[in-house]
């Protein structure tokens, strides 16, 4: 036996066992779409991806960039195709990144290509933004790090005369500055934001958040109601504990329909209390750009929504409310009241 290791022969299986190991990922979440009671099939292959995802090469592989983009890619396909009835459909895409359509609007919050990750190999192409720009009436951007905030995709989004709504510490000193809507920040305003060249309008609470308690950089925490009166609350990197003064009222001033939460926000349990949404649906999860140790994979979500006080969360109580856990791409669509 020898102990050189073929560390060539070594990747090249590593790459065959991420392709293998996603192409049953991909058909498993195709087959069991996300839905309120999550069967064990489809828990089972977010298991299985959050292992492809936490090997340390893995933001470099082939395989994982592919099935970012391509996923990507059908999303935005979906969303092309996808009118809205009643109630909401609600894309995830990579990191933080959502769609959200109602009857009436299509807006997203933080969605980015991927540059930041893997030198860019990872990353979506500019024509997919170009196309959900186009199928969206604004984006909300939560604070300026590179996982949430994208200039190409503001750029996109601006261009087409579409409002893009940031904190103002987003790209300051930058041309794109002066041509982003920054709403005063604070629990108690409420702002109208006029989109479809003034033919309707969402209203908008810019929460003043921080992305946690010691960095003092400005996270909003943004809840946008739509002309049907659905709420849509996304908090961005919100971890700062001092918030707890405003988000354990949320849900006394505001209803809020879908609750978009940064996985790892400090005590989660006692947000989702503040808050009452109907439907939680965390993001984050499996941050490439984030070493393994900060990637946050879904078993996590799944524990800390059991209570577990190992990870920062309430000691030993969880939440009810329910839990749509998704991959990159998927969707979910939600009816008020069923
Ligand atoms: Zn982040």
């Amino acid at each position: 036996m020898s102990d050189s290791r073929d560390t060539v022969a070594e990747n090249a299986f590593m790459e065959q066992q991420a392709a293998a190991l996603l192409a049953s990922v991909g058909d498993t979440l195709t087959r069991v779409p996300p839905a309120l009671r999550e069967p064990s099939e489809r828990r089972l292959a977010l298991l299985l991806l959050d292992g492809v995802l936490h090997e340390e090469e893995a933001a470099t592989r082939a395989a994982v960039q592919a099935f970012h983009r391509e996923r990507i890619a059908a999303a935005a396909d979906d969303i092309e195709r996808t009118s809205v009835a009643e109630g909401a459909r609600i894309w995830k895409l990579y990191n933080h990144g959502f769609v959200i359509r109602t009857a009436s609007v299509t807006f997203a919050f933080d969605l980015v290509r991927g540059t930041h990750v893997a030198g860019g190999a990872f990353a979506v192409d500019d024509a997919v933004m170009d196309r959900l720009a186009e199928a969206c009436d604004a984006m909300f951007i939560s604070h300026r790090h590179g996982d949430h905030a994208d200039p190409v995709v503001a750029e996109a989004f601006l261009s087409r005369g579409k409002a893009v709504v940031t904190p103002p510490t987003v790209w300051e000193g930058e041309t794109l500055h002066e041509r982003v809507t920054h709403p005063q920040r604070g629990a108690d305003t409420q702002h109208s934001l006029p989109i479809q060249g003034g033919a309707a309008e969402l209203r908008v609470v810019a929460y003043p958040g921080f992305h946690d308690g010691h960095d003092g950089l400005p996270n909003n925490v943004t809840l946008v109601t739509t002309p049907e009166g659905m709420g849509f609350l996304h908090t961005g990197d919100q971890a700062d504990p001092r918030a707890f003064t405003w988000i354990d009222t949320i849900a006394e001033s505001h209803q809020v329909d879908v609750l978009m939460p940064n996985c790892w926000t400090t005590d989660i349990v006692r947000m989702i209390h503040g808050v009452r949404p109907a439907v939680v649906i965390t993001g984050h999860e499996n941050e490439m750009a984030h070493t393994i140790d900060h990637r946050e994979p879904y078993w996590l979500t799944y524990e800390r929504q059991l209570g577990s006080d190992r990870w920062g969360g309430s000691r030993h109580v969880g939440y009810d409310a329910p839990l749509v856990l998704m991959s990159w791409g998927e969707s979910f669509h939600h009816s008020p009241g069923g």
